[in-house]
């Protein structure tokens, strides 16, 4: 049985998290952590600090804020406790600062995404790209989403660039935008128009679109709902007991 916490366990994705982890067969919520929380069923802290002290987990998952996010991994990592994170804003070499400061055998697991089919289609798109000279990324959020483009979405530009190898979109591009209607082609990331919806009825989708003499490719992933998320989340707390060191990415655990 692995026993986690959950940090953020009163929020949108940490409630999701209890219930998928309450659901499943070989882990159990042993506390949560939120200054916003409370419950019948575990202990609740309101620090990762108060929790560390108190002990009884193998796991910390944290979907927080990204003003909180460090300091909650600074006090688990150092206490030896494998942290699954999906809470947005830490940069790579913040990440491998807080790596350094765990034991060895501790793991810091990061996702970005914690789909599966949102992983699955930057892989596909990995695999088009050498067969097709365009290529344009489209995403649509929810209307509360802060950010645009979406990391996932940049994520899949910096792919397709990659596995270009310098070759470039022969597609007419910004320089053809009609003088006010700037944006059309969507922004330019890495050579690859990337296009946001923002619109109530989404949570999560994306399309990317290739191009090629007398055909196109489409590659489509739809999140309906949070639950979406959990089976990456499972992934990730049943994965890091056997891994240490920093691991960024889904995909290192759907082998
Ligand atoms: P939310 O605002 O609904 O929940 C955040 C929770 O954290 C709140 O309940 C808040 O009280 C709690 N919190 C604040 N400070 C805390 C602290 N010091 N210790 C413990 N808990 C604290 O947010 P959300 O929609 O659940 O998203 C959480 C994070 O997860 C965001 O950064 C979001 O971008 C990210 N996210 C990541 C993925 C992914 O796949 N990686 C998917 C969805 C959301």
């Amino acid at each position: 049985m692995i026993n986690v916490a959950v940090s953020g366990f009163a929020g949108r994705m940490g409630s999701a998290v209890v219930d998928a982890v309450t659901a499943a067969d070989d882990m159990q919520v042993t506390c949560g952590i939120d200054p916003h929380g409370s419950s019948k069923v575990f202990a609740v802290y309101e620090t990762v600090e108060q929790a560390v002290h108190a002990g009884g987990f193998d796991v910390l998952v944290d979907f927080t804020q990204p003003s909180v996010v460090e300091g909650n991994l600074r006090v688990a990592l150092a206490a030896g406790i494998d942290c699954v994170v999906g809470t947005t804003g830490l940069a790579n070499d913040k990440l491998e600062e807080l790596a350094a400061l765990a034991p060895e055998g501790t793991c810091l697991f990061y996702a970005p995404n914690f789909t599966t089919g949102a992983v699955l289609m930057m892989q596909f798109a990995k695999s088009a790209a050498p067969f097709f000279p365009e290529a344009e990324v489209l995403e649509f959020h929810h209307c509360n989403k802060k950010d645009a483009p979406s990391g996932t979405a940049v994520r899949t530009a910096q792919i397709i660039s990659e596995a270009r190898d310098g070759r470039q979109s022969v597609a007419p591009g910004k320089e053809t935008e009609i003088a006010g209607c700037e944006g059309a082609r969507g922004a330019l990331v890495e050579g690859v128009p990337v296009h946001s919806v923002r619109s109530m009825g989404y949570v999560a989708s994306q399309e990317v679109v290739f191009g090629s003499m007398g055909q196109t490719l489409t590659i489509r992933h739809d999140s309906w709902d949070r639950t979406s998320y959990m089976p990456g989340v499972l992934l990730g707390i049943r994965s890091v007991g056997d891994r240490q060191g920093l691991i960024v990415g889904l995909e290192n655990f759907m082998e």
